[in-house]
């Protein structure tokens, strides 16, 4: 496996690979979601690139980029057993040298959801993430539908700028409890991560009241809020948004069908934990 740190050491690589190239973008930090990725790319593909880089251009000033987790020894041995080829680890002054003066924006479906709380965060995403499909050219490219939000502004970038590279979204990878994995589960202690296992538990009670025919998306609300209503410590721990949307244009449903999505964000203490399930 390689690890290489420049935009020139990659393409270089890049140019001598004969078969399709699987790509996994990550803020490194890997646990089982991550692996998840690199197994369905390493299914389809013949040659796995994995991009370990934490994008300061993601995080509003007021979060948490200066004690976002990292650990490379642990990522590349992970890496290693996944059978990734490669590792993109490129430093700060590599992907941004201080000179640029472009930003990729998607419209419109970045103003729902966690858009609305993270007004820079999305552009921080996509102009990173165009950024790395021009540097790695891969062939198909695997994001996870834990940021369900993130994956449909990829998806969207890519048909509106007839980038040539598929997007997969794979399935959420969850603790046994059923938390959804995040390296931020990190900052948890032992009190928060109790209570975060709530999110779950709350979209799971909506969906099976939806399978019982409960359509009405304030009922399916107020089932959730009540939920997760028993957790929140008040100053302390805060419901950021809970909706019912459509996943192809992030809109929230007058009625919820099957196929539209129940997302969440809550802050526990200073963490910020989003989870979602599709109905
Ligand atoms: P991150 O390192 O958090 O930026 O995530 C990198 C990629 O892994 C993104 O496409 C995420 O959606 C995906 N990912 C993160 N957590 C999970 C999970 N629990 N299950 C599946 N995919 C995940």
């Amino acid at each position: 496996m390689r690890v290489l740190k420049t935009i020139k050491e990659l393409r270089e690589y890049r140019k001598k690979i004969m078969g399709k190239v699987g790509f996994v973008a990550t803020m490194g930090y890997l646990h089982k979601g991550h692996a998840s990725l690199i197994n369905a790319a390493r299914k389809e593909c013949s040659n796995v690139i994995v991009s370990i880089f934490v994008n300061p251009k993601q995080f509003g000033r007021n979060e948490d980029l200066d004690k976002y987790p990292r650990d490379i020894k642990r990522d590349i041995k992970l890496c290693k057993e996944a059978k990734v080829d490669c590792i993109f680890y490129p430093e700060n002054k590599e992907m941004y040298p201080g000179d640029e003066s472009t930003i990729v924006d998607v419209e419109k479906v970045t103003e729902a959801l966690c858009g609305k709380f993270r007004p820079t965060h999305f552009r921080g995403v996509t102009t990173v993430v165009i950024k790395l499909f021009n540097i790695i050219t891969p062939d198909i490219a695997y994001f996870g539908q834990k940021d369900l939000q993130q994956s449909v502004v990829i998806k969207k970038m890519t048909k509106d700028l007839n980038l040539n590279v598929e997007i997969r979204v794979c399935s959420i990878i969850r603790e046994k409890d059923g938390l959804a994995m995040s390296s931020r589960n990190k900052y948890l202690n032992i009190e928060e991560r109790a209570k975060a296992v709530t999110l779950y538990k709350s979209l799971t009670k909506a969906r099976n009241a939806f399978k019982e025919g409960i359509r009405n998306v304030k009922e399916l609300k107020t089932i959730i809020k009540k939920e997760v209503d028993k957790i929140i410590k008040k100053g302390i721990d805060q419901i950021q948004y809970i909706d019912i949307i459509d996943i192809n244009s992030l809109k929230s449903v007058k009625k919820a069908k099957k196929g539209d999505a129940i997302a969440i964000a809550v802050f526990i203490g200073k963490t910020r934990l989003i989870d979602n399930i599709i109905l």
